[in-house]
């Protein structure tokens, strides 16, 4: 059961880092800066995961469209 879940997080660091190297907008493609705001619901996913994952805020430089990334 806990190997289960190991195999299910170490897919997830696989498409978080392909999501990562291909960071644009989905709306204006344009470019994804990190944001130093917090938003409500990285919080709650920091909270419900106790603390293990850390929600990171982009936001898009042109459209001001905020991204969440796990
Ligand atoms: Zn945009």
């Amino acid at each position: 059961m806990f190997g289960f879940a190991m195999g299910l997080l170490d897919l997830d660091k696989i498409i978080i880092k392909r999501t990562i190297l291909g960071i644009r907008c989905n709306s204006c493609g344009g470019n994804l800066v990190l944001s130093s705001q917090k938003t409500v619901s990285a919080r709650i996913i920091r909270l419900v995961s106790f603390g293990s994952v850390h929600p990171k805020c982009y936001e898009c430089e042109q459209c001001q469209k905020r991204y969440l990334l796990l």
